[in-house]
Order: structure tokens, then C-alpha cells, then sequence
């Protein structure tokens, strides 16, 4: 098993930055695509169009996964039950796992874990490791959740999958804005996870090998337990 402890550079001024960029662009695309809808178009072009929207529409999911990335004044931090917040994502993911052939299981259940945080934007982190793993399993497989007490302050969820694993080369680069290995991905899930997950003054942590991939979130429980 080889181990990644990715940086912890502060990201917060280049994330207000994409924030601020994500949100100016997104207007005039929102007007380019309406117009862009209405014109009557020669048949010749159609082609032409297809692509102009399609290119339209990956700027879009790429804004929007921008946009997830906190402007301070927005957060909001609550006190939560840590295994209602994972369990939540999971019932989100779930219908899409099984079509997939993918089983989503618990290893433990203890249950009263809880944190303060802003629940949002840490259902973000949770879908976007879920997905990740699921996009890692083609074949289908299987991801364990452990959720327990790592110590005195610390709560410690591990997502574990059993998908292609990272090599080493590539388990340097990830988290980097726009790193990808995957057609039509963004590279942006892992860096805004782990940005909000450094919000919340916890820390992230990749494992991989040949027979898939441990991910590794540390956040710090709330203080009256
Ligand atoms: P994207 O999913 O759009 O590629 P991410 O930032 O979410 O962007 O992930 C970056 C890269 O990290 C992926 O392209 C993939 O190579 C790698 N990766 C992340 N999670 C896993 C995983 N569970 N198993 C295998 N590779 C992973
Ligand atoms: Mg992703």
C-alpha cells in the first residue's frame, strides 16, 4: 500500500477567486445559450451548433462545481450527527450504485458522532468521494464506510473501494485543479473536496494500491462530547 498525505496549501483566496470568475461567466453563457437556442440555424451549421453547446455545457458543470467552493461570509456551520449526514449521502447514491453493481455497506454503526459543519457543503465532499469510487468500478464492486471515534477530538470516516486503485504517479497529482484521467471529467472534485474538508479544520488522506482505494477523512468532533 503506498500512502498520499496531500498538501495542505490554504486555497481560500484562489477559491474566492473562482467563486467571483464562476459566477460572472455563468451569466453571459446563460445568455449565449438562450440566444444561441432561438437562432434559426441552417442545416449545414447544425453540427457546428452541437458542439458550441456541448462545449457550453461542460463550462457550465465546470462552473458550478466552482461555485460549491465557500465565499466566507456563506458559511454556516451546525451542530450535526456525523452517521445521519453519511447515511443521508448514501441513500443519495444508492439507486445509482446499484444499477451499477455496486454494493454500498457499513463495516460499523456507532452512532451518535457529532460535528459542527456545514452540512451542504459536506454532503458535497461525501458525493464526490462516492462517485469517484463508483466511476472507479466499471465492473461493479463494492464500497465499506467506517465511521468511529479516531481520538479524543477526531472523528475518522474511511471510504474504501475496491476499483482500479491509483498509481503512484497519478496519487501525486491528484487533488490538483483540473488534474483528470477520466473523458469528459472536470479534475475539480478532489481539490474542492479537500478544500472544504481543510474548512472544517480536517484533513484528507488517499491509500491505494492494485486492489482499490482507501480515502481517509479526519474532522474534528464536537467539542461538548
Ligand atoms: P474527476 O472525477 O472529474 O476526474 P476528481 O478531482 O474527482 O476529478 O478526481 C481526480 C482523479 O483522481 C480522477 O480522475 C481519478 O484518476 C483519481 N481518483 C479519485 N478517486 C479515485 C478512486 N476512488 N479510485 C481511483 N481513482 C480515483
Ligand atoms: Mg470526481
Amino acid at each position: 500500500t503506498l500512502e498520499l498525505i496531500l498538501h495542505s496549501e490554504k486555497l481560500s483566496i484562489a477559491g474566492q477567486l473562482a467563486a467571483g470568475i464562476a459566477h460572472e461567466v455563468r451569466n453571459p453563457l446563460t445568455a449565449i445559450k438562450g440566444f444561441l437556442q432561438l437562432m434559426q440555424v441552417p442545416l449545414d451549421n447544425s453540427t457546428y451548433v452541437e458542439i458550441i453547446k456541448s462545449e457550453i455545457n461542460r463550462i457550465e458543470i465546470i462552473l458550478s462545481e466552482l461555485l460549491i467552493l465557500a465565499k466566507p461570509q456563506d458559511v454556516k456551520f451546525n451542530e450535526e450527527n456525523l452517521n445521519t449526514l453519511i447515511q443521508e449521502v448514501k441513500t443519495l447514491i444508492d439507486t445509482q450504485a446499484i444499477m451499477q453493481n455496486i454494493q454500498i455497506e457499513f463495516a460499523n454503526q456507532i452512532g451518535n458522532l457529532t460535528i459542527s459543519c456545514d452540512k451542504n457543503k459536506l454532503k458535497q465532499v461525501f458525493i464526490n468521494f462516492f462517485k469517484n469510487s463508483i466511476e472507479a468500478m466499471p465492473n461493479g464492486g463494492t464500497i465499506i464506510i467506517e465511521i468511529k471515534k479516531h481520538s479524543k477530538n477526531n472523528a475518522k470516516i474511511t471510504i474504501q473501494d475496491t476499483g482500479t486503485g491509483i498509481p503512484k504517479h497519478i496519487l501525486k497529482k491528484i487533488g490538483q485543479p483540473f488534474f483528470t484521467t477520466k473523458e469528459g471529467g472536470t479534475g475539480l472534485g478532489v481539490m474542492i473536496s479537500k478544500q472544504i474538508i481543510e474548512n472544517h479544520n480536517g484533513s484528507l488522506q488517499f491509500w491505494s494500491d492494485k486492489k482499490g482505494t482507501i480515502i481517509e477523512v479526519i474532522l474534528p468532533l464536537n467539542n461538548k462530547q
